[in-house]
């Protein structure tokens, strides 16, 4: 069964893992020109630890540890599909028309494909959501805050500081790991919605400059460095919520269908959660995937409920002294309803169930 899968992120090199793993034929579109391997640390949680257990990746994952830096993550996944699958780099979906046996998929630039399925792993500003469940503000609920991160050489005396600066809807935040060269920055502010052009790394680099300007203390040496900086990350926390992550033959997973924020710290587990889940339930129901999808929901929302509600929290905690928070209605999203729905959830096991396993 061909499954295209539209995004080379945590989710969709987890997934291309996982679908490879039962015997599927996963192809993953990503439209940046090679893997995008840019970002801050990630953090865990058990679950998202067992998954990468069971891919074998665990040892080579804690070797990295305290601190594995989302590129880092990246790069095994990648490592770990790159000779079984077909990664097809700097294209996007342009469209995509379902019909009773499959998916009829037209590219930006390749030329049209038919697959049996079609994955959305392309993130919060995904571009299969748009094309399959309707515009962006249907979905995505802006949580007020804004969140860069980026990586530092070796910088005396700045490496090890800790929390650099704190205000009003304002913070700049510094960790290094023992062992390892270097520090990460994390700049976040409290804002109502920007526009930009999500690709855009140097308006980005501006928009941060500009919020920060004027702060004193070690901020504008950040902001000097921040300007030549590699593996700048910058965007909104903002959360995708859905009543249903499927239409048809096609699904959306990791960020896609349901991202908690970057103030989760649980957006990659999140993912990788999600993917095993979703390629494991497709294998239990022989590829059926209107079964498939609908367990793949049950056994999610759990998680997704519980990561919101943290993502939520994160973002209120920079809200203190500012009338954003008011402003975008931010106090009912955080009913505490939500918090009722958090749960653990156990992994099920997902025995292959094609005759090609891999590896
Ligand atoms: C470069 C980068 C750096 C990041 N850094 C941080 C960070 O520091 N802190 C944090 O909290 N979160 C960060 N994130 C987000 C974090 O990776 C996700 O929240 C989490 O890992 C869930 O992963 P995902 O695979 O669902 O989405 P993502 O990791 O965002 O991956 C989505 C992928 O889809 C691709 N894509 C987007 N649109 C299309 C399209 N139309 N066609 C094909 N491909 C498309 C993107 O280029 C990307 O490779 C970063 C994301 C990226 C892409």
């Amino acid at each position: 069964m061909d499954v295209l899968i539209s995004g080379a992120g945590v989710a969709g090199h987890a997934l291309a893992y996982w679908l490879r793993h039962h015997g599927f034929t996963p192809t993953v579109v990503e439209r940046a020109p090679r893997v995008r391997a840019g970002g801050g640390a990630v953090g865990f949680r058990g679950e998202a630890l067992d998954v990468l257990d069971r891919m074998a990746l665990l040892e080579r994952v804690k070797a990295l540890n305290p601190q594995i830096l989302r590129g880092e993550l990246i790069g095994l996944l990648h490592e770990a599909t790159c000779q079984e699958v077909e990664y097809v780099f700097g294209d996007s979906i342009d469209a995509l028309e379902q019909d009773a046996d499959g998916v009829r998929v037209t590219f930006e630039r390749g030329r049209p494909r038919r697959f049996a399925l079609v994955t959305g792993a392309d993130g919060l500003h995904s571009r299969t959501r748009s094309l399959v469940f309707g515009p962006h503000e249907r979905f995505v609920r802006h949580l007020g805050l804004y969140t860069a991160t980026f990586g530092l050489p070796d910088c005396p005396g700045l490496c090890d500081a800790g929390r650099l600066h704190s205000g009003p809807g304002k913070e700049a935040d510094i960790s290094s790991t023992p062992g390892k060269p270097g520090a990460r920055v994390a700049l976040h502010f409290a804002s109502g919605p920007l526009a930009y052009d999500h690709d855009d790394v140097g308006q980005h680099k501006r928009i941060v400059a500009g919020q920060f300007a004027g702060e004193s203390g070690q901020v504008p040496r950040l902001l000097e460095e921040m300007s030549g900086a590699e593996g700048f990350f910058f965007d909104v926390n903002a959360q995708v919520e859905m009543d249903c992550w499927s239409s048809g033959r096609v699904v959306l997973v990791g960020d896609a269908g349901c991202c908690a924020a970057p103030a989760s710290g649980l957006g990659a587990s999140q993912a990788l959660i999600g993917a095993y889940v979703l390629a494991g339930e497709l294998a239990v129901a022989g590829g059926d995937h209107a079964v498939a999808f609908a367990a793949y929901e049950r056994e999610m929302r759990g998680f997704v409920a519980e990561h919101q509600q943290m993502g939520r929290e994160g973002a209120d905690r920079f809200f203190m002294g500012t009338p954003i928070q008011e402003e975008l209605g931010l106090v009912a999203a955080n009913a505490p309803e939500a918090a009722a729905c958090a749960q653990i959830v156990r992994l099920k096991d997902y025995a292959p169930r094609f005759a090609a396993q891999w590896p």
